[in-house]
């Protein structure tokens, strides 16, 4: 066996933090948000007045600060990120953020920088790890490959169900316009766009509690007739 990983891709709030975190746990896998690493960049772009839309820059930057993810089940999340050693907490989940990262993501040398760091964490064990082109361009041989959906207003609902559960008071047309807009902007780049893998299991959420879609894929991993 060449590896047993598992990748879940899938677009904006379609449960891949969720999912992915019960599915780690449940089978001893760790679990990673490469979202998590693309936030951060997004987030110390802001935070050091570097231009978003400055490739070059971006990169730069990226070589002076370390981004660390440590697992923490005790956290909605299921992780804190350390950026230089510091707990950004809640932050990578602000608006703003959300607004910002796929314009950074959509650098391909943003990327090939984060894939290094991802493939890197994957070679010290068996991951369950989350994106939007792991099955396609980090981990092409995960064992297993998922591909989570759901309808753009439930994912506008759980998003905003999020936010509210911080506090934050969003409307649902503005929620449901970003997701869109993330959609677009992550469907439609050149580089390692959001696609599901050729050979991954397609799973659409919307009707479908957590625990539903974690015995889907674990019936998938078992070898069970679906
Ligand atoms: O999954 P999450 O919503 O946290 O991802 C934030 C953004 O990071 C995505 O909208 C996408 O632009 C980018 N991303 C990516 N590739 C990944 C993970 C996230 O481009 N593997």
């Amino acid at each position: 066996m060449a590896n047993d990983h598992v990748a879940i891709d899938g677009p904006v709030a379609s449960g891949k933090t969720t999912i992915s975190q019960l599915l780690a746990a449940r089978t001893g896998r760790l679990y990673l948000d490469t979202g998590a690493m693309y936030r951060s960049v997004a987030l110390l772009a802001l935070k050091n007045g570097v231009d978003l839309d400055n490739e070059a820059s971006l990169v730069a930057m990226l070589a002076q600060h370390t981004i660390a993810i440590i697992i923490d089940p005790a956290l909605a999340a299921g992780y804190r990120v350390l950026i230089d050693a510091r707990d950004v907490g809640d932050r990578l989940f602000d608006p703003d953020i959300a607004a910002a990262v796929s314009t950074v993501a959509a650098f391909p040398a943003v990327r090939s920088e984060l894939v290094e760091r991802q493939r890197a964490i994957a070679a010290e064990g068996r991951v369950v790890m989350a994106g939007r082109d792991i099955g396609t361009v980090v981990l092409p041989d995960a064992r297993y490959k998922f591909f989570l959906t759901a309808s753009v207003d439930e994912r506008a609902r759980r998003r905003q169900a999020e936010f509210r559960e911080r506090g934050l008071e969003v409307g649902f047309a503005d929620v449901r316009a970003q997701i869109a807009e993330r959609d677009r902007l992550d469907s439609t780049r050149a580089a390692s766009p959001l696609i599901a893998a050729s050979d991954a299991r397609v799973i659409d959420s919307t009707e479908l509690q957590p625990d539903d879609v974690v015995a889907r894929m674990r019936a998938v991993m078992d070898g069970a007739p679906t």
